[in-house]
């Protein structure tokens, strides 16, 4: 989706969830989209596997380094290892980074459980590989997910089931192994929580893009490219809420421009098409922000109007087709001089949009059969009304 890591939705970024997830999901390189988080998030995590791998062989060569010889030299391959992941990570090579991730930390815990025995409790670890591969592995890679969830949960088995429960190659004093197995499950429970909680704000993310991507299409079909004004979908969508039986008064015009099409015969119609833009620009202009008004189509265009009288919309129109009439419209070295026709209508509630749509047509009629460049009222009548309604 061409995201890049570091776009939070605000509401999220508030969140205590939000301010932990931005310092694990912080923007490795420049990379974006699900692979970006993927990688960010590998990055973390093996982050956070050398921090433990360290301060376990720090414990490890104070406490018997000798005895723990073989141990500590394991850790310090798997240290190198983590910091390789680490450098692939940043140069972007994903998939390497996160097979890093799981191979390591999996040898490592049974190379640990085997050495101290399954009371010390490294093996748990190994059962948030379930929950890491879904933050660390992209929907792409799901083969490799269905793998390390394999094989991180038989290797918790082996632990469990076949590896002594304490010290086959070195034996600790059992107050010592109880507060290994301490440690190790407040952090197994620390990684659950944290996958937990950036698998939730993923979805939240994911979601508000989604609403983003929606409210931007939704945008885009309503508004007409060449003149700016609404398309006709909007407007009609007012129309058919105001003449519901409980919708507020309103006035409804379409106007249309004259002789339109000899002035694309004439000028070419890219003038038509400078005109028809300036007109959307004047129409924006002269109307208020309760008005709707949208391009009904080729050269004509709808206006909605609620909260006026006839006169009153009568006057507006009327303004309107002055004003078009004198915005001189400058194109290709001419000037254009366009005028247009209105039919006007007083709204009513009948529910049918349909009955004043044609009112102001027929009014519209009327005008361009008197000369153009006019406003005509129809006002509704009772009789037509009810005609049309059974008709419809
Ligand atoms: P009248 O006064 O009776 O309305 O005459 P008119 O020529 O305006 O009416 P007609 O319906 O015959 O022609 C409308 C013209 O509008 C035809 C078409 O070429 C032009 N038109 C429709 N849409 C567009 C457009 O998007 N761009 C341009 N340049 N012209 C368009
Ligand atoms: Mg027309
Ligand atoms: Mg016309």
């Amino acid at each position: 989706m061409g995201r890049t890591v570091s776009e939070t939705p605000a509401r999220a970024r508030a969140t205590f969830t939000g301010m932990v997830v931005r310092v694990l999901d912080r923007r490795v390189g420049a990379l974006t989209g699900d692979a970006g988080r993927a990688v960010a998030t590998t990055h973390s995590f093996l982050g956070f596997a050398l921090i433990v791998s360290m301060a376990y062989t720090a414990f490890y060569m104070t406490y018997d380094i000798i005895g723990l010889g073989g141990l500590i030299i394991m850790h310090i391959v798997w240290i190198a290892a983590y910091v390789g992941g680490l450098l692939l990570a940043r140069l972007g090579r994903h998939l390497a980074a996160a097979l890093i991730a799981f191979a390591v930390p999996t040898a490592q815990l049974v190379t640990a459980t085997a050495y101290l025995g399954w009371e010390a409790g490294t093996h748990l670890y190994l059962l948030t590989g379930g929950q890491l591969v879904y933050i660390t592995l992209t929907e792409r890679q799901k083969v490799w997910r269905w793998i390390w969830v394999t094989v991180t949960l038989a290797a918790f088995l082996v632990c469990q089931f076949i590896l002594p429960s304490d010290g086959a190659l070195y034996s600790m004093p059992p107050v010592l192994l109880q507060t290994l197995f301490s440690i190790n499950a407040v952090l197994t429970a620390f990684i659950l929580f944290m996958g937990a909680a950036l698998s939730h704000y993923r979805v939240e993310q994911a979601r508000a893009v989604a609403a983003e991507a929606a409210e931007r299409a939704e945008r885009i079909a309503n508004t007409d490219l060449l003149t700016g004004l609404a398309t006709r979908r909007p407007v009609l969508d007012r129309l058919v809420e105001l003449s519901s039986p409980d919708g507020d008064d309103y006035c409804l015009a379409i106007a249309d421009l004259d002789h339109f099409k000899a002035l694309n015969d004439e000028y070419g119609h890219g003038c038509g098409d400078r005109v028809l833009a300036e007109v959307g620009d004047l129409l924006r202009a002269q109307l208020r922000l309760t008005d709707s008004v949208g391009r009904w189509g080729g050269e004509e265009f709808i206006f909605v109007l609620p909260g006026s009288s006839s006169a009153d919309a009568a006057a507006t129109m009327d303004r309107i087709r002055e004003s078009i009439a004198e915005a001189p419209i400058a194109c290709d070295g001419h000037t254009h001089s366009v005028k247009a026709s209105i039919g006007l209508t007083q709204g009513d509630h009948s529910g049918a949009a349909h009955a004043a749509l044609r009112r102001a047509d027929d009014a519209l009629y009327e005008a361009k059969k008197k000369g153009r460049n006019q406003v005509v009222v129809r006002e509704p009548s009772s009789a037509a009304e009810a005609r049309m309604r059974d008709e419809a």
